[in-house]
């Protein structure tokens, strides 16, 4: 499921491949993708227009066409952007493809359509969209971070997943950040002390950097991640079995020997 590294890869996609390019032609080959606006319309509005500069908040990505309106993507859990020639057969589960003058091609790929395009049609309903959100995990502020924690009495896991609060962290992310700080995901967030708030202040960041390095969170032997989804999952720090169940409505795998 794309988050926050995985958007930013998106981002640096739209950034290298499309950034001023003027789009020729939209194709709607699925409209089930589109959130709140028709083909015709998404067509109208970006067929002739040049893409932005693209910007990310949390696992929103924003590519502003001309003066006024912006595409708005939420990958939901399989949504991904991928840059393209004209002569590449399309696969079946690309859902909208834009194609620049020069037949390069934008493509919205995504297998189970959980979310999807938007159309913002001025800056002030993209703020208003953006203002749901909490700030972005990669400018929160440690300070900020250690208030936020304090102020809510549910899960740790919960907290770091909850896209109003702080955005951008997923079930990935999530695990992988509170196995790093050695934190159990189902503490209260306000009754961790403050080296534990720290230690999962510093995880973020530093997990954050590598994944987002990477465009994915990685599946390295040596963090959870890499390991979540063996038939016996050992800890890659301590080497006990793992445990996994449902927390914050979310499978977790956690380390019952290193995460207290
Ligand atoms: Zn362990």
């Amino acid at each position: 499921m794309p988050e926050l590294p995985d958007v930013e890869s998106f981002r640096r996609v739209l950034n290298t491949c499309c950034r001023g390019r003027r789009v020729r032609r939209v194709e709607v080959r699925d409209a089930g993708v589109l959130r709140g606006v028709t083909a015709k319309r998404l067509r109208r509005e970006v067929e002739g227009q040049r893409l932005g500069r693209p910007r990310r908040h949390g696992k929103l990505l924003v590519v502003p066409i001309g003066d006024g309106p912006a595409l708005v993507w939420h990958f939901g859990m399989t949504g991904e952007l991928l840059s393209a020639s004209a002569d590449d057969p399309p696969a079946t589960h690309d859902r909208v493809v834009l194609t620049f003058d020069d037949e390069r091609q934008l493509r919205y790929r995504d297998q189970r359509k959980l979310q999807g395009i938007r159309l913002s049609p001025n800056p002030r309903t993209l703020e208003r969209l953006l203002d749901e959100l909490g700030p972005d995990a990669l400018d929160m502020t440690r300070p900020d971070f250690l208030d936020l924690l304090t102020r809510h009495r549910g899960a740790v896991k919960g907290v770091l997943m909850d896209q109003s609060l702080i955005a951008g962290l997923g079930n990935l992310l999530s695990d992988e950040i509170l196995w790093r700080a050695r934190v159990a995901p189902r503490r209260p967030a306000r009754d961790l002390d403050d080296a534990e708030a720290r230690h999962i202040f510093t995880a973020m960041r530093r997990v954050l950097a590598t994944a987002t390095r990477d465009g994915c969170v990685p599946p390295r032997r040596t963090w959870l991640t890499g390991r979540r989804d063996d038939a016996e999952p050992e800890c890659p720090r301590c080497g006990a079995r793992l445990r996994s169940s449902r927390v914050s409505g979310r499978r977790t795998v956690w380390c019952e020997n290193c995460q207290h």
